[in-house]
């Protein structure tokens, strides 16, 4: 495990099995130094156990820098559930699962992600108050990180194009789901242009219908010569192949981890291509998730969210004064947080306990 590609000082990682219920999944948490451990609940019928371990360690941290960018007092943690959400999900899985978050007594807590939802996390917390979306107003889903997208990208917009609005500006959207819906939505208010594909049609067609997006096959959405590219869909898009074909000026998106590697990083940049850490830019969820504690309602959600523009517009401002990428000052700032919050817990024990960490009002 120590030596494993995506292991980046995980504090644990831990396997449950319930046959009965038929659960294999795995909880990884990957710090817990900034408060307890926040993270979705993947569900997927991933080919290989290793796979799914893979996942659980890479969107682990992925949300431990989410959180600490936006100084939230949470950690990064996540859990995958190994099977097909559409056939094999039933209400004795999610209990057990239920059940397996309970053991950490708090250290973890579960949120919906891709497959499983709000009405899934209604079940498990038969088992487990430790889950996002306790309150009744938090049921109903608001797109928080499409907005936070949105927030990302007027600001990487004014900065990079000294754009003050999005209006005539080209963006492909990668991947119409939760996220890339949405954000389309908020895009074309705006006045952008679309670019939009997808693996599903029905999805395409309902972006050309609702906001007059020009539609491309799913390959070619890399060649557009747009002003922004936004992926919205999976990992790892931004990679050798694709990485030389792009031509948009700013990269920014909802989809978790779109760097296949750390050195695309610095390959955008040589080709003049600002990155907006995914971590920054997808922040809403766990945005959303601290704001229900304070005052669940949907303005007062989305207006903290857009603190996730004043962050990518900060981050650009530093990343422009030292010459280096915004994901180098994001992760130099997510580091310091962290090494901060670890120093101080070393010198007051504050490990949450079985304190309930489900949201009060
Ligand atoms: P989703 O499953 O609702 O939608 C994903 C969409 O991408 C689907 O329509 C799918 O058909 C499409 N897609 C898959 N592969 C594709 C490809 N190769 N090319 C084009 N389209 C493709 O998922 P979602 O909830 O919208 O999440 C999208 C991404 O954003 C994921 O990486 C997820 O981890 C990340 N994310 C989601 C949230 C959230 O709140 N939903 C929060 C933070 C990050």
């Amino acid at each position: 495990m120590f030596c494993h590609a995506d292991y980046d000082g995980h504090e644990r990682i831990i396997y449950a099995r319930d046959a009965d219920a038929g659960l294999s999944a795995i909880i990884a948490i990957h710090s817990t130094a900034m408060g307890p451990a926040f993270g979705g609940c993947r569900m997927s019928p991933y080919a290989t156990d290793a796979a799914a371990l893979s996942d659980a360690l890479r969107l682990s941290r992925g949300m431990t820098y989410k959180a600490a960018i936006c100084g939230l007092p949470y950690g990064g943690g996540k859990s995958v559930i190994i099977g097909d959400p559409r056939t094999q999900k039933t209400e004795a899985l999610l209990r057990a699962m239920g059940r397996f978050v309970e053991t950490l007594a708090g250290r973890y807590i579960i949120a919906d992600d891709v497959g499983t939802t709000l009405q899934d996390l209604t079940t498990i917390r038969l088992e487990t108050r430790h889950t996002a979306a306790a309150t009744t107003s938090a049921q109903q889903p608001l797109a928080t990180t499409a907005y936070g997208v949105f927030s990302a990208l007027r600001a990487a917009a004014l900065h990079v194009l000294q754009r003050s609005d999005l209006s005539g500006l080209s963006i492909a959207v990668q991947g119409l789901g939760n996220v890339g819906l949405p954000l389309c939505d908020l895009l074309h208010n705006a006045g952008a242009r679309l670019v939009v594909t997808d693996l599903d049609r029905m999805r395409v067609e309902a972006a050309v219908a609702c906001f007059g997006a020009t539609a491309v096959a799913v390959d070619d959405v890399y060649d557009q010569r747009v002003d922004i590219f936004a992926p919205c869909a999976l990992g790892a898009v931004i990679n050798d192949q694709t990485v030389r074909r792009l031509k948009a000026r700013i990269v920014c998106g909802g989809a978790n981890n779109q760097l296949a590697a750390a050195r695309h990083d610095a390959e955008l940049a040589a080709r003049n291509i600002t990155y907006i850490p995914d971590y920054l830019a997808g922040a809403g969820g766990v945005i959303d998730f601290h704001q229900e504690s304070i005052d669940d309602r949907p303005e007062a959600i989305m207006a903290a969210v857009d603190v996730i523009g004043t962050i990518t517009r900060d981050t650009l401002v530093r990343a422009r004064e030292s010459g280096h990428t915004p994901a180098q000052i994001g992760e130099q700032l997510v580091r310091e947080r962290l090494s901060r919050a670890a120093r101080t817990s070393a010198a007051t024990p504050t490990m949450p306990t079985s304190a309930d960490h489900s949201v009060q009002r």
